[in-house]
């Protein structure tokens, strides 16, 4: 096995239910390879239905107690959590390197990034205040109160493996709820590694459950369809978003979408060009262009284009790719090779359909999942680089002749999650703001990630925020107490 870790315990390949590690109901087994050399790290248990089924009752026979406890109670068990995450961050980096790719500095930030969604809300849930109303008749009270949702469904992606399950643990966890993870089969092991240190902090069992399995449908279907799940939430693409919010409808469960995103970064011929181009290329080429936020389509104003594309083409040809655990190394593979294979095609389109590559191009010299890192230009809004997600580390620049037109080309997408413009006007920096669909919107700056923000899309993005004091709401209910006869 490729994979030296300080705690070899924290490498943990079966599923977690009501507190006992367990193989799956028939023994069976997926692989989990290497992105970077295509080794096979583990085999984990492959869970189906029933399983995911034993977890939900679990979760469920364990709320009412832990929903119980007070929020300070819960809180302690939380930082417990937190702590123990960030003392194991080297270990938790390299798991999740291997498993999923990036290179080791971006998984150690992810993992201490992670364990700050748990404190955030560890605090969070003991300010979760209700109302005193003011009454509408003289004998009467009303009071409003929050209660956790109860059980909820956790199905996570992929491209961050610890911190898009943290994000929905650390507040269903505060108010009460408890939980079951369902991460993607690519990147079961930062999960298995979180559930080990849950268990070490001391959360009680039953309360956090992980099944994941080859078929995510199995599971899926059962997270979504049992009745005693209350609310699922999800990170990942659109597609499985309408499908898992259509299978939720059916017993009227609350959802939380992190959807795809298509994120336009608008620079203007008054910005700073340096920092323009310098947060045009962390936002795109951050985890091989494998984040929802990732700048995915560089609209640049026609008076600076040319500037912007020699500075911007400049850095990206001195990234270097390679296996994200050595040490220099900027750009790591994509997940696998098939996702390697749908980038290209989209660089392949534009091509044929006229836009010339500035930079890269072609598959990486090493083979299997990586990428040059590749600058288009020539590019219009007919092609799939403008209108797809890319998910790669491919950056197609568009140019505009004037703010309308900026702000129309941005607005040219179901997606709306988050855009980034750069500009040293501040009324054009207000009116762009405003006049673009998007949930979030990065000023003259593209690193707008924390736990302290509202995190969340509109349009085809998504439903609800994530962090921030917004981010319990998705894991409460109101219940309003009416209080007659006085
Ligand atoms: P990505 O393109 O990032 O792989 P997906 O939406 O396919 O995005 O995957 C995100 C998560 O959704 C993963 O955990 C995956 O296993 C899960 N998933 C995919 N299809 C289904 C489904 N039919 N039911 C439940 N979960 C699913």
């Amino acid at each position: 096995m490729a994979l030296t870790l300080k705690d070899p315990s924290l490498l943990a390949t079966k599923a977690y239910i009501n507190g006992e590690w367990v193989d799956s109901d028939d023994g069976s087994t997926f692989d989990v390879l290497n992105p970077a050399t295509g080794e096979l790290i583990a085999k984990v248990a492959s869970c189906g239905g029933a399983e995911a089924r034993r977890a939900i009752e679990a979760a469920n026979a364990a709320q009412p107690a832990w929903a119980k406890r007070t929020a300070k109670e819960r809180a302690d068990i939380l930082h417990r959590w937190a702590d123990l995450i960030v003392e194991n961050a080297d270990d938790l980096a390299v798991i999740m390197t291997v498993e999923q790719g990036k290179i080791l500095a971006e998984a150690k930030g992810e993992v201490v990034y992670s364990a700050s969604f748990i404190t955030w809300f560890a605090e969070e849930g003991r300010r979760v205040y209700g109302d005193v109303i003011p009454t509408n008749a003289n004998d009467r009270r009303l009071i409003a109160i929050k209660q956790p949702v109860g059980v909820v469904a956790a199905i996570t992606p992929w491209n961050f493996p610890a911190a898009m399950l943290t994000r929905k643990a650390g507040p269903a966890l505060a108010v009460g709820c408890t939980f079951i993870m369902k991460p993607a089969k690519e990147t079961p092991l930062s999960a298995n590694a979180l559930c080990v240190l849950a268990e070490r902090a001391g959360i009680p069992k039953g309360v956090v459950n992980l099944v994941c399995g080859s078929s995510a449908s199995a599971i899926g279907n059962e997270l979504t369809g049992n009745p005693l799940v209350r609310k699922v939430t999800f990170t990942g693409s659109t597609p499985v978003g309408k499908l898992l919010l259509a299978q939720s409808a059916q017993t009227v469960k609350k959802v939380s979408m992190e959807l795809g995103g298509n994120a336009p970064v608008i620079v203007f011929d008054d910005a700073d060009l340096d920092r323009a181009v310098a947060g045009a290329a962390a936002a795109k080429y951050r985890n091989a262009g494998q984040t929802c936020i990732c700048a995915n389509r560089i609209l640049v104003q026609d008076t600076i284009y040319d500037a912007f594309v020699e500075k911007f083409s400049k850095v990206v040809a001195g990234y270097k790719v390679g296996n994200g655990l050595e040490k220099g190394i900027h750009i790591g593979p994509l997940i696998h090779e098939k996702a390697a294979a749908d980038v290209i095609g989209m660089v392949d389109d534009a091509v044929k359909d006229g836009a010339k590559v500035a930079v890269g191009g072609k598959r990486h010299a090493l083979g299997g999942a990586f990428l040059e890192p590749t600058v288009l230009t020539d590019v219009n809004p007919s092609m799939r680089v403008f209108r797809e997600e890319i998910f790669g580390p491919v950056a197609p620049v568009f140019k505009f002749s004037s703010e309308e037109e900026a702000i129309r080309m941005a607005n040219d997408t179901e997606f709306g999650l988050a855009a980034y413009l750069y500009t040293g006007n501040m009324g054009r920096a207000f009116r762009v703001s405003e006049g673009i669909e998007y949930g979030m919107v990065g000023i003259n700056e593209t690193a707008i990630s924390s736990e302290v923000i509202p995190f969340g899309g509109v349009k085809e993005s998504g439903l609800g925020r994530e962090g921030s004091k917004y981010g319990v709401d998705d894991y409460l209910e109101i219940k309003l107490l009416c209080l007659g006869g006085l």
